[in-house]
């Protein structure tokens, strides 16, 4: 069945909020994963930013959309819309995914959701160990309160002394307060805690922007000597799909993972969410090969 033949008086509609919106392959995705589904829904793009989100969230409302993905810049912002929050969403302080039933709006944030599902996808369980990640921005939150609400017994987290460390001291706070998991910040340029801490890790994960534009063909692991094969390394970047990391990943013989699955599974997540239905996820897989990244 085309998405064309499918569209009729009782098509329903999920969004994507955001601002720039137009580059984004989640439509794509959620459209190919409705119809393969058999699910008489689409999702569109909207540019959407803090000037207009609180009007866009009503819209939500009055035109009965069955929810919506929200992404940059309103992650942070939408929550104060809504009429709940889940968990995971209000630990991380940020929302991905709106459902609408019948007028009560809750918001998720599939994105941590969509790092671990990635994991468990390809046969990881970090659940008891220990793990390391760089970054303190949004995705590097979604993935270090949700590994600790999974069941990681540890994390130690590393970022440059800018404007989001502090997000990483609060992150820290929040997974030792609600959570059974060790968490712990230090400052990136600090090497031989980075060394330390990454050598009784099972996991070692990149959450920065490094590696993709502008930062292409870069990243802030000084050299390979701080990897050693048993060790498993992602990254959140999926353009281009070999960054610089994962290339000395590699060259040591590591197990590594680019953010791909991240991105899939977090997809997969809210469409789930949306549906009550699971994503067709090696269907999903082969269709994405064929986007050009
Ligand atoms: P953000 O702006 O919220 O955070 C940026 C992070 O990068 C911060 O921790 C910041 O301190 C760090 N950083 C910036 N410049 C740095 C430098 N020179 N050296 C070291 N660290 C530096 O961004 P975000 O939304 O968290 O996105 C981070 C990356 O994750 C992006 O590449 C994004 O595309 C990717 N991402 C992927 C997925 C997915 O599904 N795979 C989802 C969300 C984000």
């Amino acid at each position: 069945m085309t998405m064309e033949s499918m569209i009729n008086g009782y098509t329903e509609l999920v969004g994507l909020m955001a601002s720039p919106i137009r580059h984004s392959h989640s439509p794509a995705m959620q459209n190919e994963a409705f119809r393969r589904a058999g699910i008489n829904c689409v999702q569109l793009a909207f540019d959407v930013d803090d000037t207009n989100l609180k009007e866009a969230v009503q819209a939500i409302r009055v035109l009965g959309l069955r929810g919506s993905n929200v992404s940059m810049p309103n992650k942070t912002l939408v929550g104060q819309y809504l009429d709940k929050l889940s968990h995971e969403a209000q630990l991380i302080g940020s929302v991905n995914t709106i459902v609408n039933d019948n007028g009560l709006l809750t918001g998720y944030c599939t994105d941590g959701i969509g790092f671990m599902s990635s994991l468990k996808n390809e046969g990881i369980d970090i659940k008891g160990k220990k793990i390391t990640v760089v970054g303190a921005g949004g995705a590097a939150t979604a993935i270090q309160i949700q590994a600790a609400l999974d069941g990681v017994a540890e994390i130690s987290i590393f970022n440059v002394k800018d404007q989001f460390f502090d997000a990483g001291k609060e992150t820290v706070r929040k997974i030792q307060e609600h959570t059974a998991c060790k968490a712990a910040i230090y400052d990136l340029a600090d090497q031989d805690a980075l060394r330390h801490e990454i050598a009784d890790s099972c996991l070692l994960a990149n959450a920065t922007g490094l590696g993709m534009k502008p930062y292409e063909g870069i990243t802030w692991l000084p050299d390979i000597s701080y990897l050693r094969p048993d060790l498993i390394v992602t990254d959140t970047v999926y353009v281009p799909t070999m960054t610089k990391f994962l290339e000395m990943a590699r060259e040591v013989g590591c197990r590594y993972l680019n953010g791909h699955g991240m991105m899939l599974f977090q997809g997969a997540a809210s469409f789930q969410l949306w549906t009550g239905k699971k994503m067709d996820i090696e269907h999903m897989k082969q269709w994405l090969k064929r986007l050009e990244f």
